[in-house]
């Protein structure tokens, strides 16, 4: 299991930067989790358009899913159709991707669940000003969540209590508690209450070094703490082990 950082900005991007998008992949198997602006290009520097089984979108704020709507052009000029996975609300937002045919929309729901590969994919709604679900991604062996954007709330916690690896919003990197993003400090304290072995902390501020998400988290959280990084991958099993 590995997972490729496509994009980590938000809610805009850095110079040479792109927006939330990350690549996961488990043996043959595929997965965009979030589809943001610059997630194609970084994209296909790894795997081929067609190599893309399905995207899911945490939320459908334009920083998550704005090249979903480039990703259709080549996907017409392939004559190819995408499944996709997005929350329901706000409906409007969802039409916009509803563009002939070429997008199989699948709502998420909390009973939605997804079996590819030996993997199996479940959902929890977290809390942001758009309805945002939790990815979370298993193989039976290695548990893997990705929040999308979320403030704090108790589903965070129970999703995250037995995750090994999480790829976690911690948008703001002073102690503010909003009703958008989380902190780094609570993103770390949700981590070390669930028990996460590795956090990722993501939806890094355009203006800010990613080196100051690490300092401050550090001040935080007990267990393994890593940044994204824009073409970096992570080895999932191996920030899993104790
Ligand atoms: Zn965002
Ligand atoms: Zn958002």
């Amino acid at each position: 299991m590995k997972l490729t950082v496509l994009g980590n900005n938000g809610p805009f991007p850095g110079p040479g930067g792109a927006c939330s998008g990350y690549l996961f992949e488990s043996g043959d198997t595929h997965i965009a989790l979030d589809f943001g602006n610059g997630v194609l290009a970084n994209l296909q520097k790894r795997i081929d358009i067609s190599d893309i089984d399905f995207v899911i979108c945490s939320h459908l704020h334009a920083d998550h899913i704005s090249d979903l709507f480039v990703l259709l052009y080549a996907l017409q000029m392939m004559n190819r159709q995408m499944t996709l996975y997005a929350p329901p609300e706000p409906a409007l937002e969802l039409q916009k991707l509803d563009l002939n045919d070429i997008y199989q929309i699948n709502k998420i729901h909390e009973e939605l669940q997804i079996k590819i590969n030996g993997l199996t994919i479940s959902f929890k709604e977290l809390n942001h000003p758009f309805m945002d679900f939790g990815t979370k991604i298993t193989d039976g062996e290695t548990t893997f969540l990705y929040t999308g954007d979320t403030c704090y709330t108790p589903n965070l916690l129970e999703f995250a209590t037995g995750v090994d690896v999480m790829l976690c919003d911690g948008a703001f990197l002073e102690d503010i508690v909003s009703d958008k993003h989380l902190s780094v400090k609570e993103a770390c304290e949700v981590a070390n209450e669930a028990g996460i072995k590795t956090l990722i902390l993501t939806h890094l501020a355009p203006f800010e070094k990613p080196e100051t998400y690490l300092e401050k988290g550090k001040k935080h959280f007990k267990g393994n703490l890593l940044v994204t990084e824009i073409g970096k991958t992570f080895d999932l099993k191996d920030l899993a082990k104790p």
